[in-house]
C-alpha cells in the first residue's frame, strides 16, 4: 500500500533500526562515508544481546588474525562453512559473507577507536578448512571512560548484572560491551550521526514498493522518520516474543532465551513482512543448553567439565561436551529440556563443592537455587535419582556405566572427549579429561533446558543485504541484517562468532550498497 501523506518530522539518508554489532557496523559505515544517519533503539540501552556476547567473531581471513600468526583466509573458511552449511542457505549468501568478512574488519579497524585481536575458541563442526584452535576475533578490552562518557553510559550492562539486578562493573568495558562502545565511539567521530534511545520502529513507510521511511514511538508520539538512501533493520529477532515462539518454534513460551530483554520481539521482522518482504528459518535459533533459574528464567550454559545430562528416563542421551548449539539441537532431537514436561538433569559428584562443573554466564546460588527445588542433592544416586523422579535402576546403571568410559578414557555411547572442542573445557586429570568419575557422594543434580542466544529466521536477503520478496525480487530502500534476517548459516552454528560476525558484515554490506 502507498503512503501518500508525506510529511516528516525526522529526515535522514541512512535510518538503522537497532544497536546490536550489525546495526552499529552498518551505522558506522553509512556515516563514514558522509551519509546522515540516524539510529533508533527501542530500548534505553544500546547494544542488545550483543552486548551480553562474548563476542567472538568469525570473520575468517581477516588482519587481527594476522597480526597474531594465525594462518587463515577466505578460502579455508568458504571450504569449512560450505562443508557444513552446504545448500542450507544460497551460496552467493554465503560467498558475501566470506568474501566481505576481512573488509569489515579492515574498514572498522581504520577508526582508531575500533580494535580487535585473535582468541582461541574451537570452531563447531568436524569438517575439512576447521580451525582446531579457531579462528575468531574479539573486541579489544576498552579502558573505561575513554571519551563520550554519557554516551558510553548508555551500553547495556553484562547478561549477570542485568539478571541479578546488580550494578553495572567500574572498569574496562569487555567482550560484547567493547564492541558496542568501540563503534559509538566510532560512529560518533564521523560526525554525520546521531541516535535516538527509547525510540521503538513501529512500521515501515513504502511509496510504490519501495520503502521510503519508518514511523517510530517516541515519548508517546509517533516520529516520521525519511530516509532518502535506505532503510537498515537489524533490530533482533523474536526470542522475547511467547506468542510467535509458540507459533514458529513450537516452545512453550519466551521464558529461557538468553536474550536481552525488552527489544527483540519481532517487531521489524513484522514491520518488514508488512512491506512485502518474504520469510525464512522461523524455526531456527542459536540453541544452547541453560540452566533453569528460580525466577523462572534460565542461562546460557557451555564448557562443562564435570557431570551428565540425563533426561526422564535417568539415561545419556548425547555427548555432553557438544558445542552449545549442537547440544541444544540434541535436546530438540530428543525433546529432552524443551517444555517444563521433560527436565533434563544434569548430574555430578560432590568434587566441585558449591560451584557447577561448567560456565554459566549468569552464577547460580545454590542455596536459593536448593530452595527452588533446582538444585537436588542426596547421599547416593539411589536417593537422587528419586529427588530427581527418575529410576534408581536407570540412573546408577547409566553412571556405572559412565564411570567405566571414564576409566578406559572412551565414551563408548556418545565419543564425549574426542573433539577438540570437547577438550578446549576439559579439566579431568584421568585418560580422557572430558570424562570425569561421579562417585564422590553427596550426588548433585541441576536442571537444564533448551534456551538460546536469540532466534535466527526472519527476512530473507541476498548477497547485498536487501530484503527480499516472495518473488525474490529486492524491496528498494530496505536492508537487514543480524537476527532479523534468515542466518546466513540456515540451521547449523558453525563456529564461534558467526552470529555476531554475520550481522556485522551484512551491515557492512548495506552501508555500501546505500552509499554507492
Ligand atoms: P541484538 O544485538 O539483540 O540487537 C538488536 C537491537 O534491536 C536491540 O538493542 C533491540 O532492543 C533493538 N530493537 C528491537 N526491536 C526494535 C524496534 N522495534 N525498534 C528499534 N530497535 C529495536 N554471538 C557471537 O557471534 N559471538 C559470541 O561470542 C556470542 N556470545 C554470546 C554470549 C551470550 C551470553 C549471549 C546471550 C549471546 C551470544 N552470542 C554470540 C549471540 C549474539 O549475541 C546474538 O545472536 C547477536 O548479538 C544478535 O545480534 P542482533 O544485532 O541481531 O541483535
Amino acid at each position: 500500500m502507498a503512503d501518500t501523506a508525506h510529511t516528516w518530522d525526522e529526515e535522514c539518508d541512512v535510518l538503522v533500526v537497532g544497536s546490536g554489532g550489525g546495526a552499529l557496523t552498518g551505522a558506522y559505515g553509512a556515516a563514514a562515508r558522509g551519509l546522515d544517519t540516524l539510529v533508533v533503539e527501542k530500548t534505553r540501552y544500546f547494544g542488545g544481546t550483543t552486548a551480553y556476547a562474548g563476542a567472538g567473531l568469525w570473520l575468517p581471513g581477516n588482519q587481527a588474525q594476522a597480526r597474531a600468526g594465525v594462518e587463515d583466509s577466505a578460502e579455508l573458511g568458504r571450504a569449512y562453512f560450505r562443508a557444513v552449511v552446504g545448500d542450507a542457505t544460497e551460496h552467493p549468501l554465503q560467498d558475501a559473507y566470506l568474501d566481505h568478512a576481512a573488509d569489515t574488519v579492515a574498514f572498522l579497524e581504520a577508526n582508531p577507536h575500533v580494535r580487535f585481536e585473535y582468541r582461541p575458541f574451537p570452531d563447531y563442526f568436524p569438517a575439512p578448512g576447521r580451525a582446531d584452535t579457531g579462528r575468531a576475533v574479539f573486541p579489544v578490552d576498552l579502558p573505561a571512560p575513554d571519551g563520550a562518557p554519557a554516551l558510553l553510559a548508555a551500553v547495556r550492562p553484562p547478561a549477570w548484572a542485568e539478571r541479578l539486578g546488580l550494578a553495572t562493573p567500574e572498569g574496562p568495558f569487555t567482550d560484547g560491551r567493547a564492541l558496542i562502545a568501540r563503534l559509538l565511539l566510532a560512529l560518533e567521530s564521523t560526525g554525520h550521526a546521531r541516535t535516538l534511545l527509547g525510540t521503538p520502529l513501529t512500521r515501515l513507510v513504502t511509496e510504490d514498493g519501495a520503502v521510503i521511511g519508518a514511523e517510530a514511538e517516541r515519548d508517546g508520539r509517533t516520529l516520521r522518520i525519511r530516509a532518502r538512501r535506505g532503510v537498515l533493520l537489524a533490530a533482533g529477532g523474536f526470542e522475547a516474543n511467547a506468542e510467535l515462539r509458540r507459533a514458529w518454534q513450537e516452545l512453550p513460551g519466551a521464558d529461557w532465551t538468553m536474550g536481552a530483554p525488552g527489544g527483540n520481539t519481532g517487531d521489524a521482522i513484522t514491520a518488514a513482512t508488512e512491506a512485502g518482504a518474504a520469510l525464512a528459518g522461523l524455526d531456527q535459533s542459536w540453541w544452547c543448553p541453560s540452566l533453569r533459574f528460580p525466577d523462572g528464567s534460565a542461562a546460557f550454559t557451555l564448557g562443562l567439565h564435570g557431570g551428565i545430562f540425563v533426561d526422564g528416563s535417568g539415561r545419556r542421551f548425547a555427548n555432553e561436551s557438544l558445542p552449545y548449539d549442537r547440544m541444544g539441537r540434541q535436546l530438540l532431537a530428543a525433546k529432552a529440556g524443551t517444555s517444563h514436561d521433560n527436565p533434563v538433569w544434569w548430574v555430578f559428584d560432590d568434587r566441585f563443592g558449591d560451584e557447577l562443573p561448567g560456565i554459566t554466564v549468569v552464577p547460580a546460588d545454590r542455596a536459593a537455587f536448593t530452595e527452588a527445588g533446582l538444585w537436588r542433592t542426596a547421599d547416593t544416586l539411589a536417593a537422587l535419582a528419586e529427588r530427581i523422579g527418575v529410576g534408581a535402576e536407570a540412573l546408577c546403571d547409566t553412571v556405572r556405566v559412565f564411570n567405566g568410559h571414564a576409566q578406559r578414557g572412551v565414551d563408548a555411547d556418545f565419543h564425549r572427549g574426542e573433539d577438540p572442542y570437547d577438550r578446549f573445557f576439559a579439566r579431568g586429570d584421568g585418560p580422557n579429561p572430558c570424562l570425569v568419575p561421579i562417585s564422590d557422594g553427596p550426588f548433585h543434580a541441576v536442571q537444564i533446558v533448551l534456551g538460546d542466544l536469540g532466534t535466527k529466521g526472519g527476512v530473507r536477503t541476498d548477497a547485498e543485504a536487501r530484503v527480499l520478496r516472495e518473488d525474490g525480487a529486492p524491496i528498494p530502500g530496505l536492508y537487514a541484517a543480524g537476527n532479523t534476517t534468515a542466518s546466513v548459516a540456515g540451521p547449523h552454528y558453525p563456529g564461534p562468532g558467526v552470529p555476531i560476525g554475520s550481522a556485522m558484515v551484512f551491515g557492512h554490506v548495506a552501508a555500501v550498497h546505500m552509499a554507492f
